[in-house]
């Protein structure tokens, strides 16, 4: 059956985004929203699966998911921009679909297994620091227990949540980046699945594979809130100015004279951060052009970083006056609308999925 592309995705409301969430994911959601019907959702449920002991964020952190989305250029006109848990029908079709899915499909996540390993480790750190309730039961019972607090049917069931997400839409295209593709792979299978026991029901999603640019964070490691190397991309002019100036360099470079290495090598491994961001915001030319005065030693690396700062200012400042001229109460509204439109779609799914499966 032949059925109309539509873009499903999410992001987990972990309040602002940075440039990685920025270059990795939402530009291309706001170009996505020319091309075909969008549903973008704030998946708070999937934020309770590994973080259900501490809420107190939830709200708040959404509320600036969705500004960050907004002054990006997500259009709730075009799009259809709205909080998971504000649509039911996803807990319901993840019930259904968790029917039909084999325990071992789950167990064999290779992100699962991953997240675990690394999850516990962090709720290990939060223990020494009495962070968390769940932290507080590490702390009591010892350090095995982070991870067996976080072995629950919600983290194990994640995959069967995100497939909901993605089917109540007809979700046919998922935009990821290469580490998710098991995980439209594994909504795959429960579709398909789900067809061949209940009958042709679901669309098969697809991964929409986005190159993502390489976006180091300040300490040349990956951006991440957890490393506290990130630059948001709502930062006032003295904090992205403080944060450029803290930027990863060469560190064989002692002087304005010595050659630098800009790229990843022996000598620099990780390779130039502040180049690295050239790339993200100077043109190719400029960028070809910075690459021989480092290696040729023709500048120091602080005139390099002031350059890269006047190269951000125009676009920090436009996403600075856009996120600003938004108030909470809009945001609020912009997820009301959009709960409702998205409800109307997800009613309708859950009406063919209880008929599919006889139970209407
Ligand atoms: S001159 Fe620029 S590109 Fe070269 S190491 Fe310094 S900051 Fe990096």
């Amino acid at each position: 059956m032949k059925r109309a592309e539509v873009v499903f995705s999410g992001m987990r409301p972990t309040g602002r985004l940075h440039l990685g969430n920025y270059w990795g994911a939402l530009k291309n959601w706001v170009s996505l929203q020319a091309q075909y019907p969008c549903f973008f959702a704030v998946v708070d449920w999937h934020m309770l699966t590994t973080g259900y002991d501490d809420t107190s964020k939830l709200r708040e952190n959404s509320r600036e998911m969705v500004l960050d989305w907004l002054a990006a250029g997500l259009d709730p006109a075009k799009s259809v921009i709205f909080k998971q848990s504000d649509v039911p029908e996803h807990a319901e079709l993840a019930l259904m679909l968790g029917m039909v899915t084999p325990l071992s499909w789950l167990e064999n996540n290779p992100t699962w297994k991953e997240q675990l390993q690394e999850l516990s480790k962090t709720k290990r750190e939060m223990a020494a620091e009495g962070a968390s309730k769940v932290a507080t039961v590490v702390a009591a019972k010892g350090t095995d227990a982070a991870t067996q607090e976080l072995r629950t049917f919600g983290f194990l069931g994640y995959p069967v949540l995100q497939a909901a997400d993605i089917l109540l839409y007809g979700g046919t295209k998922v935009p990821v980046g290469q580490d998710q593709l098991p995980h439209v792979e594994l909504s795959r299978d429960i579709a398909r699945k789900f067809n061949h026991v209940f009958g042709e029901t679901f669309a098969e999603p697809q991964a929409l594979l986005t190159p993502a640019p390489k976006v180091p964070g300040l300490d040349s490691r990956k951006m991440s809130k957890s490393y506290n190397n990130a630059i948001d991309i709502y930062e006032t002019e003295k904090s992205l100015e403080k944060k450029i100036k803290s930027a990863y360099t060469d560190p064989n470079r002692k002087s304005a004279t010595d050659p630098g290495h800009p790229l990843p090598c022996a000598e620099n491994p990780p390779g130039c951060s502040v180049y690295a961001l050239h790339k993200l915001y100077a043109d190719d030319a400029f960028y070809a052009k910075r690459g021989d005065e480092c290696r040729a030693g023709k500048l120091g690396c602080g005139d390099c970083k002031k350059d890269l700062l006047s190269e951000m200012s125009k676009p920090f400042d436009e996403f600075r006056k856009r996120r600003e001229s938004f108030t909470p109460a809009q945001v609020d509204q912009v997820l009301a609308e959009g709960g409702e439109r998205a409800r109307a779609v997800a009613r309708k799914t859950m009406d063919e999925v209880r008929r599919a499966m006889r139970l209407r």
